[in-house]
């Protein structure tokens, strides 16, 4: 199914972001993290591509047990930087094959010891690329703090845009800490008539040092309560743990309560952030799906 027909009947759209392992990995562990999320029912799964290249086959492997043994839809994230066109073709058609429908079409991150190819210079090359060979529903990444290589926040809105006239049917956002900012960035799309879904882009922190490198990447606005309850807590596995869920679902209630359109939970391939966020909205969720649409 196409994940923007989801967004039709106005229940929020609740889905995990997991990645796949790294070389030295196990699969057998990400099989695992899924089974579990897969109890959680989410709308979809989305699981993110290397733009290095060492973990491009893993995506398509792990979105494929996704759709085809859990029966969830997957979502199958593709960067273009580092490839041409003949690379794109053949995992597209690979993605096809697996009978996965969804793609969240990406730049891709820039890494000193990738390749750069040529063939496609922005996201919106490889969603113009997709839209003319083949069949997908196609998201995008959005900014609300706007992206690090932009000019300016209004450049940045502007190419949103040409995203969306090429063919992006929904939105993902990058994540952030303070809601305020989402609800700023929500008016200037409505403001430039942009009327695709947009889903909240959410981490629930439970390593200080890895949202600290997250952060240092996407530059992320940090609240002070935020760097409070993460300084407090930062030696105690188990009060960071109640602490990063918390301040996730503090944020996920007030954007549930404002209508967004679907909360996208950057669960960092753990399951247990995931089922504890789960459990703790399920009543906010039945009730929205019963009231709304
Ligand atoms: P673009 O839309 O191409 O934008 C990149 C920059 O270029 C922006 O500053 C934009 O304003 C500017 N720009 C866009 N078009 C033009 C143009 N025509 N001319 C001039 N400037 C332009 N990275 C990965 O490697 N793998 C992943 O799986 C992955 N998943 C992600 C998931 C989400 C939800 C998000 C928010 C990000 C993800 N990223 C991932 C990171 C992403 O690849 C980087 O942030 C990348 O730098 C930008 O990708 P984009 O698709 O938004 O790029």
């Amino acid at each position: 199914m196409f994940i923007k027909d989801k967004f039709i009947n106005k229940k929020p759209i609740i889905s995990f972001e997991i990645f796949p392992p790294k070389k030295t990995g196990s699969i057998k562990k990400i099989y695992k993290t899924i089974e579990e999320l897969a109890v959680l029912t989410p709308d979809y799964i989305s699981v993110t591509y290397g733009a290095g290249g060492s973990e491009h086959d893993k995506t398509t492997e792990i979105a494929s047990i996704i759709k085809n043994k859990y029966n969830i839809e997957s979502l199958a994230h593709l960067t273009c930087i580092n490839s041409n066109k003949k690379d794109i073709y053949n995992t597209l058609n690979n993605l096809e094959n697996e009978n996965i429908e969804n793609i969240l079409a990406l730049k891709g991150d820039i890494h000193p010891d990738y390749k750069l190819k040529k063939d496609f210079n922005h996201a919106s090359d490889l969603i113009e690329y997709i839209k003319e060979n083949f069949n997908f529903c196609i998201g995008s990444a959005v900014y609300p703090e706007g992206h690090l290589e932009a000019l300016n926040k209004s450049m940045d809105l502007f190419y949103t845009q040409e995203k969306i006239n090429k063919g992006t049917d929904f939105l993902i956002s990058q994540l952030f800490f303070k809601n305020k900012i989402f609800y700023e960035y929500q008016e200037k799309l409505k403001n430039r008539n942009i009327k695709v879904p947009l889903q909240a882009g959410i981490m629930p922190v439970v390593n200080k040092k890895q949202v600290e490198k997250i952060v240092s990447l996407c530059g992320t606005y940090m609240p002070e309560k935020f760097i409070k309850v993460m300084n407090k807590y930062e030696n105690n596995k188990e009060a960071l743990l109640d602490a990063g869920v918390t301040y996730a679902c503090d944020q996920i209630i007030d954007l549930l309560s404002s209508d967004v359109d679907g909360i996208h939970l950057y669960v960092m391939n753990n399951p247990i952030t995931a089922r504890k966020i789960v459990e703790r909205i399920k009543n906010i969720l039945k009730y929205l799906g019963e009231n709304n649409g």
